[in-house]
C-alpha cells in the first residue's frame, strides 16, 4: 500500500450517539485534502454501541482502522494506542465527541506544511463550567507553561497535529497527553498554537470533573522532573540534600556554640533544635541515596530502551 499521508486518531468512550456523524464529517474533510488518509478510531472499552458502529464503518471503508481495547484504559492510553497504529506521515489527534470540529483539520495541516512539528489547538473561548473547569484550567495552563517553558495557552486539548517522527518518539504515561507539547519542545520540536472553536458536547456527558486537576498537578511534577533532570537526577535530589544538610549544620553549630561558650545543657535547653537537626540530616541523606538510585534507574532507562539523551533533526552530507 502507498504511504499514508494523514492519520486521524480518535479515542472513543461511549460515543455511540455521534460516531456516525463524526465518521461522515471526517471523511468529507479528509477527501477534500486530496491526499491518502486513514481514520484510526480507538474504542476505549465503551459499554454502549460505539464498538458495533465502528465495526460496521470499518468493514465498509478501507480508510478506517478500528482498534478495540480490552477494557476502559482512559484517554491517554487510548490515544497512545491510536498513535501506535497510525501509519500516516502526519498524525492528527482529536476528541470523538464532536467538541472538536473535523472541518478545522485543514488549518492544522496548513501549519504542519509551513514547517512546524506540532500544531496545538487553543480553545480561545471555552464553553465549559467556570468554577469546575475554566478557572482550574487557567491556573493549570499557566503553571504548565512556566514549568515546561513552552509558551502556549492551552495544554489541555487533544486537538493537535504532529509529524510522525515526533509522536513516535514520545511515550505517554498518566495523563501526560496534555504535555506532549512540553515533551516535544524538550526534543527540540517546533510548536505552534492555533485557535480552535470549542463547542458544547452535542451528546453524552464529559468523562471528567474536578478530580482531573489533581492528577494533572501530579503529572506536572513528573514533567518538571523529566524535562530538567531525567539524565541527571542526583542534581535534583542533591539540591534538596544540600539545603537540608546545610540547615542541620547551622543548627548544630549554634547548639555547640551555646554549649562551649555558655555551657548550656544542650539536651535540656535545645532538645527540639537537636531533634530538628538530626531529622534534617537524615532527610538530606535520604535525598542523596534517592538521587543515587534515580541515577541508576536513569541509566537503565536510557540503555534498556535504547533511547538517546539527544535528538537529531536532520543530517546533511554529500550523497
Ligand atoms: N475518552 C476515552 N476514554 C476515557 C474517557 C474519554 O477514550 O476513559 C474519550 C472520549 O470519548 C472523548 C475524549 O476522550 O472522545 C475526551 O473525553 P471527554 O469529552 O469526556 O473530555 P472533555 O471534553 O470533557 O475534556
Ligand atoms: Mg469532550
Amino acid at each position: 500500500m502507498a504511504q499514508i499521508k494523514y492519520s486521524v486518531v480518535v479515542p472513543l468512550y461511549n460515543e455511540e450517539a455521534v460516531v456516525q456523524e463524526l465518521y461522515d464529517r471526517l471523511t468529507k474533510v479528509m477527501r477534500q485534502t486530496c491526499e491518502t488518509y486513514e481514520l484510526v478510531f480507538v474504542n476505549d472499552g465503551s459499554t454502549d454501541k460505539t464498538l458495533e458502529k465502528l465495526k460496521t464503518i470499518a468493514v465498509g471503508d478501507d480508510h478506517v482502522v478500528a482498534v478495540e481495547l480490552r477494557r476502559n484504559f482512559g484517554q491517554t492510553p487510548a490515544l497512545a494506542a491510536g498513535f501506535d497504529y497510525a501509519a500516516g506521515e502526519i498524525i492528527i489527534s482529536m476528541d470523538g465527541d464532536l467538541q472538536h470540529l473535523p472541518e478545522e483539520i485543514p488549518n492544522f495541516i496548513e501549519q504542519i506544511n509551513a514547517g512546524y512539528d506540532v500544531v496545538s489547538g487553543w480553545r480561545e473561548k471555552r464553553v465549559d463550567n467556570m468554577i469546575m473547569r475554566k478557572i482550574p484550567s487557567k491556573i493549570a495552563n499557566w503553571i504548565a507553561s512556566k514549568v515546561s517553558g513552552v509558551d502556549i495557552h492551552d495544554f489541555g486539548t487533544t486537538f493537535k497535529a504532529y509529524r510522525r517522527g515526533i509522536i513516535k518518539d514520545i511515550k505517554l504515561y498518566g495523563e501526560m497527553h496534555r504535555f506532549i507539547p512540553a515533551l516535544v519542545s524538550f526534543t527540540g520540536g517546533r510548536i505552534i498554537e492555533i485557535p480552535i472553536k470549542n463547542i458544547d458536547r452535542p451528546a453524552g456527558k464529559s468523562n471528567y470533573g474536578i478530580g482531573r486537576t489533581f492528577r494533572v498537578a501530579f503529572d506536572l511534577i513528573t514533567l518538571r522532573f523529566l524535562l530538567g533532570y531525567i539524565t541527571r537526577p542526583l542534581h535534583f535530589f542533591g539540591k534538596g540534600a544540600f539545603y537540608c544538610i546545610a540547615l542541620a549544620m547551622l543548627l548544630f553549630a549554634y547548639i555547640m556554640f551555646d554549649k562551649l561558650w555558655y555551657n548550656v545543657p544542650i539536651f535540656v535547653a535545645h532538645a527540639p533544635l537537636t531533634a530538628a537537626g538530626i531529622v534534617l540530616l537524615l532527610i538530606g541523606m535520604v535525598f542523596i541515596s534517592t538521587g543515587l538510585i534515580a541515577e541508576l534507574i536513569s541509566r537503565v532507562y536510557f540503555e534498556a530502551t535504547d533511547r538517546k539523551i539527544y535528538a537529531v533533526r536532520e543530517i546533511y552530507k554529500k550523497n
